[in-house]
Parts: C-alpha cells; structure tokens; sequence
C-alpha cells in the first residue's frame, strides 16, 4: 500500500476534508460525536494482527513492557524494545528504539510511508518521532486510557498529536491485541 508523499499538500488537503465529512455524516447516523468517528478512520487489515504479536514478543522482553515493528513493503525492517534503564535513557521507547536502529544502518527517507505497530498507544515522544520521520500509518495493541491505569502516562493521544500535524497525514488504528499488551503488566 503506497501512499503519496509528494509534499505539494492540496491533494491531500482535499482527501482529508473528504474523509471528515464522511466521518461527520457517519457519526450522526451512529450517534456518536465526530471526534470519536475519526478515531476510527483507519480499520484493521488482515495484516495487523501478526506483526502486532512480533511487537508484543519484542515489548515481553522489554525494561517495560513496550514493543515495536516497523514494517515496510509487507517486511519487518527494524524492531524495539522498552530499554529505559538498560541504556540509562528515559527516551528509550520501544518506537524511538526501533526508529534509531532502522536510521542507523538505512537512509531515513525510507520511513516515508512505513507502518510502525506498536503494543502501546504511541506517547507524545515517539508520535513526534513518527511524524517527523513520515510514517504513514501506526497501529497500536493498547490505548493511552487503559495503560494509564497500570503506569502514568502523559494523556495526549496519538490522534491528538496527528491532527495537530498540518503537513502529514497519518492513518492510527488502535486496539488491536489490547488484551493481550495489557497482560504483559501482570507479569512484570
Ligand atoms: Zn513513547
């Protein structure tokens, strides 16, 4: 799955205030409010869920338990893990990790239009990260809200921060393998 990176903005301008009023027009036959509804653009593809375990065996391994996968072309290219105090490096986040090792040995622009799943919801660091490097879509297993009840966290979502984001889009599917992300912290 390509996607455009031409850089000239007006096309993807156009699509993405096609896409709100779509997004509007649902939430209302939904009932649900419109933030809500674009919270939901991006759906699970049959994909996810298998790179979303590679990232939950990576987070099982982690200082804390957060883990990546950046995928490219349909290929695992680079993976993280949590290595906060291994590296004595509070920045040490399973995506900042996996986005360090991948630019370390390959030319960054290759990021432009990866995906970047993640088991939990990307905090305002590493969505910085990921825009600044043009990932075009993240997936993540566990939702700020939830993880925030097992350790703190900053609440500002990953949309938040995306949508503050004028000069990329960046497609976020959450929930995938919550479950399963979440029953890391038991074990901890
Ligand atoms: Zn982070």
């Amino acid at each position: 799955m390509s996607r455009k990176t031409c850089g000239c903005g007006a096309d993807h301008f156009d699509r993405r205030a096609a896409l709100a009023t779509m997004g509007a027009g649902l939430a209302s036959a939904l009932g649900v409010t419109r933030a809500q509804a674009k919270a939901a653009r991006s759906p699970v593809r049959p994909e996810d869920e298998g790179y979303m375990r590679l990232a939950i065996a990576e987070a099982a391994k982690g200082d804390f338990p957060f883990g990546a996968v950046i995928v490219r072309d349909g290929k695992v290219v680079s993976t993280g893990r949590n290595l906060g105090v291994t590296n004595n490096d509070p920045t040490a986040h399973g995506e900042m990790v996996a986005i360090r090792r991948f630019v370390a040995d390959n030319p960054a622009k290759e990021l432009k239009g990866a995906t970047l799943y993640t088991s939990g919801e990307p905090c305002p660091m590493c969505m910085g990260a990921i825009v600044w490097c043009g990932i075009g879509r993240v997936v993540y297993a566990a939702s700020i809200e939830q993880l925030s009840k097992r350790l703190g966290q900053i609440m500002i979502t990953s949309k938040a921060v995306a949508k503050a984001t004028p000069f990329l889009t960046v497609e976020i599917t959450g929930g995938v393998l919550a479950t399963e992300a979440l029953a890391l912290f038991a074990k901890k």
